[in-house]
C-alpha cells in the first residue's frame, strides 16, 4: 500500500503510475485517480491545453505528410485570446472528448497544405467540423442556408 500525497488516501501500488526517476519505490507520488483529474484540469486552460493541440497537429502531419511549423509561443496567445478566428465565437475550455463543439482546434485555411502559421487559423471545434476538407465558403453557404431554413421554419 502507499499513500497518495494529493488524495491522502491508501492505495494498493497497481493504483499509482510508474515513475522510474521518482522515489525510490518506482512509482508516481499522486495516484492514477489524482493525475487523471490533475490532467482534466490542467486542460481547461490555455497553457495546459496547447500542448496538445499542437501534439495532434503534429502527428496528423507527419500522418498525412504535410509541413509542420507551429509553435507554441505562435498559438499561445490565440488560445489566450480566447476567440475563434472564424466565426467571433468564444472558446471553451470546459468541453469533454464527447462534448468539445466550442473547444479551440487548428483550422488549415487551405486542407491540402500544411500547419504553418499563414496556413492555420485557431477556430472552434464545430467550424472546423463542418469545414472538414469544404472550403470557408461552402461553410458559409450551409450556415446562410441554415439560418435562412430556421427562420422560416
Ligand atoms: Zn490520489
Amino acid at each position: 500500500m502507499k499513500t497518495c500525497v494529493r488524495c491522502k488516501m491508501s492505495k494498493p501500488k497497481r493504483a499509482f503510475s510508474p515513475r522510474p526517476d521518482g522515489p525510490k519505490d518506482g512509482l508516481r507520488y499522486h495516484c492514477r485517480a489524482c493525475n487523471t483529474k490533475e490532467a482534466k484540469e490542467r486542460r481547461k486552460t490555455p497553457e495546459g491545453r496547447v500542448p496538445a493541440m499542437l501534439a495532434d497537429a503534429k502527428y496528423r502531419a507527419k500522418n498525412t505528410g504535410v509541413a509542420f511549423t507551429l509553435t507554441k509561443e505562435w498559438l499561445l496567445p490565440k488560445v489566450e485570446a480566447g476567440v475563434c478566428e472564424a466565426t467571433g465565437l468564444t472558446f471553451c475550455f470546459n468541453g469533454t472528448h464527447r462534448n468539445k463543439a466550442w473547444s479551440p482546434s487548428l483550422d488549415r485555411i487551405n486542407p491540402l497544405m500544411g500547419y504553418t502559421p499563414d496556413n492555420v487559423q485557431v477556430v472552434v471545434w464545430m467550424y472546423n467540423a463542418a469545414k472538414g476538407t469544404a472550403t470557408t465558403e461552402d461553410v458559409l453557404t450551409m450556415a446562410r442556408a441554415l439560418v435562412f431554413n430556421s427562420a422560416s421554419a
